[in-house]
């Protein structure tokens, strides 16, 4: 009988390919999970295989405490911090997690990446945020949840629909969206954004942010309730 998370698998799947073919991870790094809210499950990479390898009955469901519902593998050791997120942001339907060179390069600097130029206003209208420090007993208590629960002390007064990414100090980034599709589109656009913004701030290291009027011109075209970006 065919499994009736054939399709949402599928969709898990050709995310956790397009992480190597943008070029934002290298081996196991990285994973990518998609949401069917109906069914209350994800899909998500398994724990430690490589993106060549990866067939699209190796993915893993799982419900939203974590039960796995499909599968034979492990599931990828990031899976909690996944869980967390999608029972916390309302709307999300795609989450994925990579080491991408600029992103994790500006989580390392725990620094979160300025908003510079337009490139980055037209995806969201700030800086791309970084969490704090994980501390000593957190790490020792449940790291993955622990991740989640940065993410969203980070996340309190933010909206993670205008601002589907984050840089997690001293790790990496974790991107997200309505669909798995966008939240790896996401990804790409986080790495592009870190790498423009780390040019940017070797030219001049005082670089100005994008003064607010270009902000709110860029975002609210492509996002806001009059968006005239693209075609209808
Ligand atoms: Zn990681």
């Amino acid at each position: 009988m065919a499994s009736p998370y054939r399709e949402l698998k599928e969709r898990s799947w050709a995310a956790n390919q397009e992480i190597p073919r943008r070029g934002l991870a290298i081996y196991t790094f990285g994973n990518a999970s998609a949401l069917d809210a109906d069914r209350g499950v994800i899909a998500i990479k398994p724990s430690g295989v490589a993106y060549d390898g990866l067939a699209v009955d190796d993915m893993v469901v799982l419900d939203l405490e974590g039960k796995i519902v499909e599968g034979k593998l492990r599931p990828s050791s990031d899976t909690a911090t996944h869980l967390v997120l999608y029972r916390s942001f309302k709307g999300v339907g795609g989450v994925v997690h990579t080491h991408s060179t600029y992103a994790t390069g500006w989580a390392q600097a725990r620094a979160p990446i300025p908003i510079y130029g337009t490139t980055h206003a037209d995806h969201l209208a700030e800086d791309v945020p970084c969490t704090a420090v994980m501390s000593d007993g957190a790490v020792e208590r449940d790291y993955e949840v622990e991740t989640g629960r940065q993410i969203l002390q980070c996340f309190s007064d933010r909206d993670p629909l205008h601002t589907p990414m984050v840089l997690v100090a001293g790790h990496g980034p974790f991107t997200w969206g309505k669909t798995v599709e966008q939240a790896v589109y996401n990804a790409a656009v986080l790495e592009e954004l870190a790498k423009i913004a780390f040019v940017t701030r070797t030219l001049d290291p005082s670089a100005a942010r994008l003064p607010g009027s270009l902000i709110h011109k860029h975002f609210e075209r492509k996002h806001g309730k009059r968006a005239y970006y693209g075609q209808e």
